[in-house]
């Protein structure tokens, strides 16, 4: 009888970016099973929970609704909409503040509050696994991603997040300390390609690309 022909293993036809590609997807998945698992148990989806988790990242644990659209990379109108949702649900309650009175905050109730806490857990998952990689790859890794985000920004593929490299306060390469050669403005401290935040509430963003052109430009020297 003649054996059954197997596949081979192809590995000349893709490219690595196709392979690099189908492991985020892959990673993509697990992080919305794990950390929306909780959450569609409670009836909630996937927007619904990402802007609770949106919230509860913020010290006061309220937000604009420009500024969750902006984290989420949805319109303006999916995220209004969302929230109608979680108002009814009394996961989150709209307030203005006394000092600020044409914002309107989008602010956790402590029953949305445990929610976000609930699908935060995520977090302990994924970080262990991270943690197995040496300090320098966990740094390369970070800086790829920020270059990632940061072209899907310029394609408008999504909305401008508060990431560092696209900040009025930022200062590309001017120490010395390969460690840290980049510099904030703003607190007057320096940091390097793995600190580089993504999501800072002082965040301000410039219309001057000279600084990202800089942090990229250096990393092909
Ligand atoms: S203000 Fe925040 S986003 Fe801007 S450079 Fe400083 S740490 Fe980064």
């Amino acid at each position: 009888m003649k054996a059954q022909e197997t596949e081979q293993p192809d590995f000349t036809t893709h490219p690595p970016a196709s392979r690099i590609a189908d492991g985020l997807d892959k990673l993509a998945k697990v992080i919305r099973q794990q950390a929306w698992g909780e959450a569609w148990g409670r009836g909630l989806t996937p927007t619904q929970g990402q802007v609770l988790l949106s919230l509860i990242h913020h010290p006061e644990k309220r937000k604009t609704l420009p500024e969750i659209a902006a984290d989420l990379c949805v319109s303006k109108v999916t995220a209004c909409l969302t929230i109608q949702v979680l108002v009814r649900k009394k996961l989150v309650r709209k307030e203005r503040r006394k000092r600020v009175l044409d914002k309107l905050y989008v602010k956790l109730t402590p029953k949305g509050e445990e929610a976000a806490s609930q699908a935060t857990q995520w977090t302990g998952l994924l970080v262990p696994i991270i943690e197995t990689l040496p300090p320098a790859q966990q740094v390369d890794l970070h800086r790829a991603l920020v270059r990632l985000i940061v072209t899907l920004q310029e394609r408008k593929e999504i909305a401008v997040s508060q990431m560092c490299v696209t900040c009025s306060h930022f200062r590309a390469n001017v120490h010395d300390n390969p460690a840290a050669p980049h510099h904030c403005e703003l607190v007057g401290q320096p940091f390097g390609d793995g600190q580089i935040r993504l999501n800072c509430q002082e965040h301000q963003k410039t219309t001057n690309l000279i600084q990202l052109d800089r942090w990229r430009t250096a990393q092909h020297a």
